[in-house]
């Protein structure tokens, strides 16, 4: 058995390491010269600069997992979460989210009402929410913008739906699937009708089984338990988890444990072929090579797989083709910690209906403790998504402009900063469109029919380093048994 992976992000390392361990022969065919895709960090002078993802949600455990396999348990960093408070920008200022938002759902009445976030006919309209009769739906997809809107009314999409998912998935609420997105609220509102009512049921039912599990720890540890007295109540997780050395610690451990022989950098993938015994791959755009696979595992962007595929399967390509992809851009600025004056919190996220260019601004040295000297200070700008595609094309000096010209007008903060980094990722963020459930369907069902051949990466099941972790050990697993 002799396996082709394709792409060297997390999915594809992921599907290696698994190989690797199960002792399946592979090459890791890579595009770029370098392997960790979106995953890239700098340290510079002590600071760590995340040039792309800068954390992973704790609540999925593949990426610690996976961390803690490669030994690097001692190097997990949890967020900072007392300090964790978020702003919404509007009309340049700052207006913190109100306490008891749980998934954009609001759920405590005092916060709600009090916050200068929402008008008094948004605040009045989440009141009345309560009210919703469960929905009769046919299983048609809508877009969340719709489903909030339909709840909550416009005010609470411009102002807290988008802000959260453009600065999350560099999307756009009007065209993220409601399904796709957020199944659990969908869920909820068929049994519940109103979003908050289930939302709240959920978070009790969540607390009666953490109660539950607390009582049975502590009578674990009762002297005269017989079921060991090591038992220990578990630590309370923070909602992001990073890696004290940055994100690429993980794809350095990662490319650490492979076959050096079986890693092709600069190397992309042009077209495969099914012949009756596997498959045929063929690299190189000038000088093209042909090599024999039994399997293949595509951990590129659905884009790519789209054009490798075309002659396979016209049908199977187009779903994939279609698939929408954004673009991003970030803005690293490292300050002299002395020199500006911040908010207490995470940072910041902006609606659309502000007409900036940020997205979104992290105050880095306060999410993640000990990543950076305590003289210094770095912010992270998140720029571009579905609205923003001709950022990408200026220049460095132009970007870093209009990030500081921002935060001049938002935060007043005119310090020049001592370091600045910008990192442009085109077409990386797949986008879960109204409709992608049924799209996933159509490709897994064309899949299935190839042979020996396996999908990973963000644009299936996932879009977090955890999904995209799984997705590529999943497919690895399943070659290895066979
Ligand atoms: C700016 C940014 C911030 C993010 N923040 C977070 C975050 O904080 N937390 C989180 O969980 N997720 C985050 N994400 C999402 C997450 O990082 C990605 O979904 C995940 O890392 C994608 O991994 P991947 O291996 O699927 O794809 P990629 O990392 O995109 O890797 C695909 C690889 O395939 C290669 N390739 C493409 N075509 C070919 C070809 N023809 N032949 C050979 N190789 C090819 C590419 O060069 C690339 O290296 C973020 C994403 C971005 C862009």
């Amino acid at each position: 058995m002799r396996v082709a992976i394709i792409g060297g992000g997390v999915a594809g390392l992921a599907a290696a390491y698994e190989l690797e361990k199960n002792g399946v022969p592979y090459t890791l065919f890579e595009a770029s010269p370098r392997l960790g895709g979106v995953i890239s960090s700098e340290i510079v002078n002590g600071a760590v600069l995340e040039l792309g993802p800068d954390s992973f949600l704790t609540e999925k455990p593949q990426a610690a997992e996976l961390c803690r396999e490669l030994g690097l348990a001692d190097q997990l960093v949890g967020s900072n979460d007392e300090a964790r408070k978020t702003f919404i920008v509007v009309k340049n200022r700052l207006i913190a989210m109100p306490d008891g938002l749980m998934f954009l759902i609001p759920t405590k009445l005092i916060p709600t009402a009090m916050t200068s976030l929402f008008s008094w006919g948004t605040k009045i309209r989440m009141g009345l929410e309560l009210l919703h009769p469960p929905r009769k739906t046919d299983g048609s997809d809508e877009s969340v913008a719709d489903l909030v809107c339909r709840h909550y009314g416009p005010e609470a999409v411009d102002r807290l739906a988008d802000p959260l998912l453009s600065g999350i998935y560099g999307g756009d609420s009007s065209q993220l699937s409601a399904q796709t997105v957020l199944p659990k609220l969908v869920e909820m509102e068929q049994e519940y009708g109103s979003l908050t009512r289930g939302m709240l049921a959920g978070h009790r039912k969540m607390k009666a089984a953490m109660k539950k599990r607390a009582n049975e720890v502590s009578a674990a540890v009762q002297p005269g338990s017989t079921s060991g007295s090591a038992a220990k109540p578990a630590p309370a997780r923070t909602i992001f988890t990073t890696l004290k050395g940055g994100m690429k610690q993980l794809t350095e451990a990662l490319t650490a444990k492979l076959n050096p022989t079986a890693i092709r950098l600069n190397t992309p993938v042009t077209s495969l072929e099914p012949i009756s015994v596997g498959w045929l791959v063929k690299t190189g755009e000038s000088e093209a090579t042909t090599q024999q696979y039994d399997a293949v595992i595509i951990a590129t962007q659905a884009w790519a797989a789209g054009k490798m595929l075309e002659k396979v399967d016209a049908e199977l390509a187009a779903d994939l083709t279609g698939v929408a992809y954004s673009s991003s851009v970030t803005v690293n600025l490292v300050y002299k910690d002395s020199e500006i004056n911040l908010p207490d919190g995470f940072g910041f996220l902006v609606p659309a209906s502000e007409g900036r260019a940020m997205l979104a601004c992290t105050f880095v040295h306060r999410k993640f403790l000990g990543r950076t000297p305590p003289n210094q200070a770095v912010l992270r700008a998140f720029l571009g998504g579905m609205r923003g595609e001709s950022l990408l094309a200026e220049s460095d000096a132009s970007l870093i402009e209009t990030v500081r010209r921002e935060l001049m007008d938002i935060l007043h903060l005119t310090a020049i900063p001592i370091t600045t980094r910008v990192t442009r990722w085109r077409r990386s963020m797949a986008q879960y469109s109204v409709g992608h459930n049924d799209r996933k369907a159509r490709i897994s069902d064309h899949v299935a029919k190839l042979k020996g051949l396996y999908l990973a990466g963000n644009a299936y099941d996932g879009i977090g380093i955890s999904d995209c972790i799984r997705l590529g050990r999943k497919a690895a697993s399943e070659i290895s048994k066979l």
